[in-house]
This record gives structure tokens, sequence and C-alpha cells, in this order.
């Protein structure tokens, strides 16, 4: 059994090294420092776009993003956009990061379900935000790369390789859920998993376009739901590949 939880925020975990030439590459077997003024600009940009929390934007400012990235688009990975990660899939936008991650209300000590790891990225947010992470992700090459970034990173959530669709009914009840991909309607087995007074944070809507949606389990039977402003994302797919 994995019995790691991430660790609570360390503000120089991905070392701050200033004077480290912009295009230096580092061997993938060794832990490779990062430069976080990008990571720290990207940060005060999300803030000016209306992220409001301020312990989001200082997890975002501690986390190299290109870590999370193709060598090749690390360039890349301090803009506010998403960026493709393989299989056909993304890392989502910083700004759509931040503000899912602000909608969850994350208090200390929160057990949270994320649903599509992907990258990884917006685990390592959470792990830098002192929750207990667990993750699940459907594509098996993905997981392992995620898996692979985050603990070289020094951030060690649950993850799974496993349909989203079905959770971690071991694991429940879960304080907040995230969804980072598109179901159609709101999963019902994540409703069942959602503590009384937890929140799931997700889009929801067509394929082409989702409102991102706050659900909050109000007693046993009964939810509430808020909706907010538009997204595009991945769809959320059934079973695991
Ligand atoms: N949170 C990710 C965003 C990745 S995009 C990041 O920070 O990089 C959404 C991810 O959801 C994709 O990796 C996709 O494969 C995954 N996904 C889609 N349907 C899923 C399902 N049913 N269960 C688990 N993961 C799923």
């Amino acid at each position: 059994m994995l019995a790691l939880i991430c660790s609570l925020p360390v503000t120089n975990r991905a070392q701050v090294e200033k004077t480290e030439p912009e295009n230096s590459k580092f061997p993938m077997t060794q832990s490779p420092t990062y430069n976080l003024e990008k990571a720290e600009k990207l940060a005060r940009e999300l803030r000016d776009k209306g992220i409001r929390d301020k312990a989001v934007l200082a997890a975002i400012a501690r986390i190299p993003r290109e870590a999370f990235v193709d060598e090749a688009l690390a360039e890349m990975a301090y803009l506010d956009r998403p960026l493709p990660i393989g299989e056909g899939q993304t890392i989502s936008q910083p700004y759509t990061v931040a503000r899912q991650t602000e909608l969850l209300e994350l208090e200390p000590g929160d057990r949270v379900l994320e649903i599509g790891t992907g990258s990884g990225y917006q685990a390592a947010v959470l792990c830098e935000m002192g929750v207990e992470v667990y993750s699940i992700e459907r594509y098996e090459e993905l997981y392992q790369t995620a898996k692979e970034t985050l603990n070289r990173l020094g951030y060690f959530p649950k993850l799974y390789h496993g349909d989203g669709y079905e959770g971690l009914p071991g694991e429940a009840p879960f304080d907040k859920i995230l969804i980072t991909a598109a179901p159609e309607t709101i999963p019902p087995k994540l409703k069942e998993q959602l503590r009384v007074g937890g929140r799931m944070v997700l889009p929801l809507g067509g394929r082409d376009r989702q409102q991102m949606t706050v659900v909050k389990r109000v007693n046993e039977t009964r939810y509430s739901t808020s909706t907010h402003e538009d997204y595009i994302f991945v769809p959320m797919k059934k079973g695991t590949e």
C-alpha cells in the first residue's frame, strides 16, 4: 500500500537558482535545479487576470511547470496556455488550474481526489497547498510519466492508473473532488464519494464547451450547484488504456 502523503509547502522545494543559464539542459536521471523566476511571473500574471486566492498563487510560483512538459516545449511552459502532453491530452492552462483550485476552497489537511492526473501539474499545485492528494489517470503511460515527474520534484501524492468514473471507493469519503476532464453529467459514484459538506469542482456541459461547476453536498441526499465561466476541456472517457 502507498503510505506516502504530500509533504507540506516548502518554499524552496525546487531550489531557486538565479544564475542558471536559461537553456542549460539536465540529464533526466538527475534532479534538476529550476529557476523559478518565470513561475513567479506566471503567478503575478494570474493574479492580474483575477485569481484571488493567495495560497494558490504562491503554489504556482513554486512549481517549475517546465518539468511537466516535453523538453521541446520548455520555452513555452510559463505561458498561460495549455500544452500537449501525449496521448492527445493536454496540461491545463495555468489560469484554469488556478481557478479550479481556488473554487475548491481548500483547507489544510483536506483529502482531495483529482480525476485526470495528466502531466501531474495540478497534483503538484494541490500538494503545495498542504492537502492529501489522490489522483487517477486512465492512460497508463501518462500515469507513469506523471509519477516520475512528481517524485523527482519531491511530491508524493497517491497516484492510480484507473477509470475516474469509479473514483476510489476504498478511500472515500473525500472533502474535495476535482475533475480535470469533461464528463457529460456529474459522475454518480463521485457524488457518493463526496463527504457531506464537501465540494466537487468540474467542467460540465457538452463536448465543445463546458461551464465550471461547483457541486456541494448539503446532506446525505441533497446537493446544490453553482456555475461559473465557460472552458474547453478534453472529454472524460470511460475505461482505461
Ligand atoms: N490535471 C491535468 C490535466 C490533464 S487533461 C494536468 O494538470 O496536467 C485531463 C486528463 O484527464 C487527461 O490526462 C485524460 O487522460 C484524463 N482522463 C480523461 N478521462 C478520465 C477518466 N475517466 N479517468 C481518469 N482520467 C481521465
